[in-house]
């Protein structure tokens, strides 16, 4: 297997956290396993990796019931068709998906917006799946334009995806630094859980609210108008995160292509 896979057993419910390699930036699938059931949360970049986690997760032996998608960034949602199953998220999410051209993954290998775009809508609020409490709550700002997170609090897990990185450098291509750094107060708030499942990189205990935050602090200060001069300044405070492409990837978006 290419990507790690993290098991987290809190009884009733397992959790597998499927990372990528770093050459598609440790992005996660959460694997969530209940009594009977089984749910992934975001669908991997690369076509190959999608596969694989999907894989995991049928050997878990039991039927995979949906497939969540958190946010429309495509290292989130390329793999969406590979899970054979019903696509979930928020209507926010669904509409900034369906609105994507069709796109390519990293290995070039082509996929279909129409058959990545979800059709399901999750609505913010609790809901009993195969008898666990899940609680979906709606994000607006921050890493992304909307970002769903997901907590499962009878287990103490906080399904944070892409409102949490763990050790690598944060995309900051949504231009909204104030916005994510008051989504991480409001996860810091809820003292319920101990357990936090990351976008990218291997699940992690409630300390990462404070890495995240001392970074956006960090960032907020050196992101001027020159995006090669802040890739240095930040790579050099925080030389042991990975990642640091994502820096050139969110440049793009901020300062054009010339960067
Ligand atoms: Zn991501």
């Amino acid at each position: 297997m290419n990507g790690k896979v993290t098991v987290i057993d809190k009884g009733q419910v397992r959790v597998h956290s499927y990372a990528a390699p770093d050459n598609s930036f440790n992005v996660t699938t959460q694997i969530i396993e209940t009594p009977t059931r089984v749910i992934a949360v975001d669908a991997q970049f690369v076509l190959a990796y999608a596969d694989e986690a999907v894989a995991y997760a049928r050997g878990l032996g039991k039927p995979l019931d949906r497939l969540i998608i958190t946010h429309a960034h495509p290292d989130h949602f390329a793999g969406a068709s590979r899970f054979g199953a019903p696509i979930h998220a928020l209507a926010a999410v669904r509409e900034q998906i369906a609105a994507q051209p069709n796109g390519q993954d990293p290995t070039g290998a082509p996929y279909s917006i129409a058959q990545v775009t979800p059709t399901v809508e999750i609505t913010a609020g609790s809901q009993v799946i195969d008898g666990v409490t899940f609680v979906f709550e709606a994000h607006s700002g921050g890493e992304a334009a909307d970002e769903l997170v997901i907590k499962l609090p009878e287990y103490g897990v906080l399904i944070a995806q892409d409102l949490v990185y763990n050790q690598l450098h944060l995309f900051l291509g949504n231009n909204d630094i104030a916005g994510w750094q008051r989504a991480i107060e409001e996860l810091a708030a809820d003292d319920a859980y101990d357990t936090v499942l990351v976008g990218h990189g291997l699940p992690t205990g409630t300390e990462v609210f404070a890495e995240v935050a001392n970074y956006l602090a960090d960032a907020r200060e050196l992101l001027g108008d020159d995006g090669e001069a802040y890739k240095k300044a930040i790579v050099d405070r925080y030389p042991a995160y990975g990642g640091a492409f994502l820096i050139d990837i969110a440049n793009r978006y901020l300062f054009g292509a010339g960067h």
